[in-house]
């Protein structure tokens, strides 16, 4: 079970300057984003909140890994996650304000909210991070049954068969046994 608040930074009652959060993410917090897709995963998150008057800047580091399909073999495989994040958080001054500034990774909040809820910020960073191509990291580690059905050459070699049974190449030796 997820507990959403485990993600709820009590700002109020932090002192300005810098606070150290960490926070570790399991299947269970994909499945409570309905991103069950996700079935095995280890991601740590460290945060860095600095705390001002008027501004938090949150810096995230994302070390971990998380299980995928991959595009080759379509076996699992743990795909490894290294990245890292900004984000600076803002008072809107009054509710609704700010919600159409078109800034990247800024977000705002309401000086009367009194929790910071970062659980869908490491929810979208944590989905950036996956590189867009989803592989066994070395080749030999790919199911070869599979790659060997799935690779061009096994491809060509299928399109050549087509080819000799072309009914125009049939055709074009009908022409050629003419002569
Ligand atoms: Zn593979």
């Amino acid at each position: 079970m997820v507990h959403i608040r485990d993600y709820q930074i009590p700002w109020v009652g932090l002192k300005n300057g810098e606070h150290k959060f960490h926070f570790e993410i399991d299947e269970l917090f994909f499945m409570y984003f309905d991103h069950s897709e996700i079935k095995r995963c280890d991601i740590h998150i460290d945060l860095k909140f600095q705390k001002s008057e008027h501004l938090f800047i949150l810096k995230f580091e994302i070390d971990g890994w998380l299980e995928l399909p991959c595009d080759r073999c379509l076996k699992p495989y743990e795909q490894s996650l290294f990245d890292d994040a900004e984000v600076w958080v803002k008072f809107a001054n009054n509710r609704g304000e700010g919600e159409n500034a078109d800034e990247a990774d800024c977000i705002y909040i309401a000086r009367t909210d009194s929790f910071l809820d970062i659980s869908k910020i490491i929810y979208d960073y944590v989905l950036l991070a996956i590189p867009l191509g989803h592989f066994h990291q070395n080749v030999e580690d790919c199911d070869q049954a599979m790659v060997s059905q799935n690779s061009p050459g096994a491809r060509n070699k299928a399109s050549q068969k087509v080819d000799e049974t072309d009914p125009r190449w049939d055709a074009l030796k009908k022409l050629r046994s003419k002569k």
